[in-house]
């Protein structure tokens, strides 16, 4: 009768909706032959990135850090550290004892810092940090003090020696001006200067990588990758010299700072990247630049998840077609909201109210699930991603020492790893899948940019005084 077509009718559009729904999906999941031509096209930038010739046109830097090998106990003093580019900027006093492993004490003190200050002129940006310094160097009754300092400065820095870096590009929310080009050591040195309340005598530049490589270095001397998924995502690892072009010698290894989060940027990544991968970019501070990140990284996949639901809205097929302001507010699905929803411990209606609390609110249940369903498709990815370019990562280093199987460590810091309830499981499956001869052991970092900066800039000074008399 007419009841039983009606409900044909309203069956037949639910399962069309569906559908819909699942096809703009598919544009974010990607298949193993997919995956496998990301990690082959990351092995080629690397090669890329090392060789003379091409290293100036290359998407990735693969720069050099300076750091010759991994901790090895010998390391000893009391440092300063500062860490900036991460989800939070802190000021550290880090002592380490020779002899002991595991001997290293540490203070912090977590500062703000203000957008207006991450985007204004770099004076302010400096000044800011070196009040922040003072301040610290008060609280921790230090005023005066000279110590040894090691920055951990995660950007991407030209380094001809471990105390300078020349800032290539900002990248996540970083915008401040006239520090492009510059050494970021003597910017701080200057700062310093202008405050005119204490010196510093040595500064070491660390990427977050490298300190979160030297962290677990210390306690696991296999670590030789260094690799963050927080705000932004990157990678360093112990290279051949013989391969780094372009630094002399060639006994030895050196770490490499990859600064991954660019690549990408000359296309590589393009029959990937979607309309709502083109509108994070389009929406970013730094248009065209870091693709990659863009596709992985904390501070984007919120953004990424907006979109799609707004595309979701926008065709009828979510929150009954009613595009609210707040889903056109930038930046509210933030990290720890995703790890939230998709934790399988939640009920639906827990998910419901974590919506809500986000000033969505869902009309039914389906828009709960669904809205869990694109979290997951867009995290699934990003964690793919990452390990198809771990697994280029790691290949290499095997295929460096000719070996049949390697056996290596990985030290990863950063928020969205750390949090997100599935991100490590999927990276860590995709890498098995894509480097099969590799045997990868993970090590969480308990905080990389304090005490690796503080190990690494021990070496550099014993180094340096060694020199010097
Ligand atoms: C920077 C890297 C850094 C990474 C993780 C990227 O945006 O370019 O230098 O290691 O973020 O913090
Ligand atoms: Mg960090």
């Amino acid at each position: 009768g007419k009841g039983a077509a009606m409900v044909t009718a309203v069956a037949y559009r639910l399962a069309a909706q569906h559908a819909e729904r699942q096809a703009i999906l598919n544009i974010l999941r990607l298949s193993h032959e997919q995956l496998l031509e990301v990690k082959k096209r990351m092995s080629e930038a690397m090669v890329r990135g090392l060789s003379k010739q091409t290293h100036e046109q290359g998407t990735i830097k693969m720069l050099p850090t300076y750091v010759r090998s991994t901790p090895d106990g010998t390391e000893d003093g009391d440092f300063l550290a500062l860490d900036l580019g991460g989800s939070s900027f802190r000021v550290l006093l880090v002592r380490v004892r020779s002899g002991k492993k595991n001997k290293v004490d540490m203070h912090q003190k977590i500062y703000n810092i203000p957008q207006e200050t991450m985007q204004g002129t770099g004076e302010e940006l400096f000044s800011h940090i070196v009040d922040c310094m003072s301040d610290f160097l008060d609280y921790m009754g230090m005023k005066g003090a000279s110590l040894p300092l090691g920055f951990t400065f995660s950007f991407p820095c030209d380094q001809s020696k471990l105390d300078q870096g020349i800032l290539l590009n900002w990248t996540k929310g970083f915008k401040a001006s006239g520090c492009v080009g510059e050494d970021v050591v003597t910017l701080l040195k200057d700062a310093v200067r202008r405050r005119g309340e204490f010196h510093l005598n040595f500064v070491a530049v660390v990427n977050d990588t490298v300190g979160t490589m030297m962290t677990c270095g210390y306690e696991d001397p296999k670590c030789e990758v260094g690799l963050i998924v927080g705000t932004g995502t990157n990678i360093c690892y112990m290279e051949e010299m013989e391969n780094i072009e372009v630094v002399e010698g060639d006994d030895g290894r050196m770490c490499v700072n990859v600064e991954w989060g660019a690549f990408g940027d000359n296309g590589e990544l393009e029959d990937f990247f979607t309309q709502f991968d083109r509108d994070v970019d389009d929406c970013s501070n730094n248009p065209t630049k870091q693709r990659y990140e863009k596709m992985i990284s904390g501070m984007y996949l919120g953004e990424i998840v907006r979109n799609v639901l707004i595309d979701f809205t926008t065709k009828g097929l979510l929150f009954r077609g009613k595009l609210s302001d707040r889903l056109k507010t930038r930046g509210i699905f933030e990290t720890k909201f995703l790890s939230q929803i998709e934790s399988d411990r939640l009920a639906m209606r827990q998910v419901r109210s974590i919506l809500q609390h986000l000033g969505l609110t869902t009309s039914t249940c389906d828009d709960s699930v669904l809205v869990k369903e694109v979290c997951s498709v867009v995290s699934r990815r990003a964690a793919q991603l990452c390990g198809a370019g771990l697994a280029a990562v790691v290949d290499k280093i095997r295929q460096n020492r000719n070996l049949q199987q390697l056996s290596v460590t990985v030290g990863v810091d950063g928020t969205l790893y750390k949090t997100h309830p599935h991100f490590y499981r999927i990276m860590q499956e995709t890498l098995q899948d894509l480097a099969p001869q590799c045997k990868v052991a993970f090590l969480k970092s308990e905080d990389g940019s304090g005490k690796g900066a503080a190990l690494i800039t021990a070496v550099a000074y014993r180094i340096q005084n060694g020199e010097q008399h």
